[in-house]
């Protein structure tokens, strides 16, 4: 037997579950990859904060519906910063919600916020 059809998503892309499929899928492809691996050694893996080991490579532009395909945001060297994990999440702490609703895990995954 095979599995039921996923329901229709009510909204377009960032679902009403809450966890936007295109950027889940953003931050597991390959292209993004790359360019995580290639921007930490840019940055010789420290934290362009306190100098701690770099952990996640953070966006300062949020991905957004609107720039997730834009690689001149996603990829752009000059749009990430390698945090440690703590500057990481007192940058999303300090600032949610990212916009619209929108705000993002330590993980780096669009959550909806309510
Ligand atoms: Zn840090
Ligand atoms: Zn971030």
């Amino acid at each position: 037997m095979s599995k039921p059809p996923a329901p229709p998503s009510t909204s377009f892309g960032w679902d009403a579950a809450g966890r936007d499929q295109r950027a889940r899928r953003f931050y597991k492809s390959k292209v993004w990859e790359r360019t995580r691996e290639a921007y930490i050694a840019c940055r010789h893996g420290l934290c362009e904060r306190c100098g701690a080991g770099g952990k996640v490579v953070h966006h300062k532009v949020r991905l957004t519906p609107q720039n997730i395909n834009d690689p001149t945001v996603t990829l752009n060297f000059d749009n990430l910063e390698l945090l440690c994990q703590e500057c990481h999440n007192r940058e999303h702490h300090e600032r949610v919600p990212v916009a619209d609703g929108l705000r993002f895990t330590a993980d780096g995954d669009l959550i909806a916020v309510r």
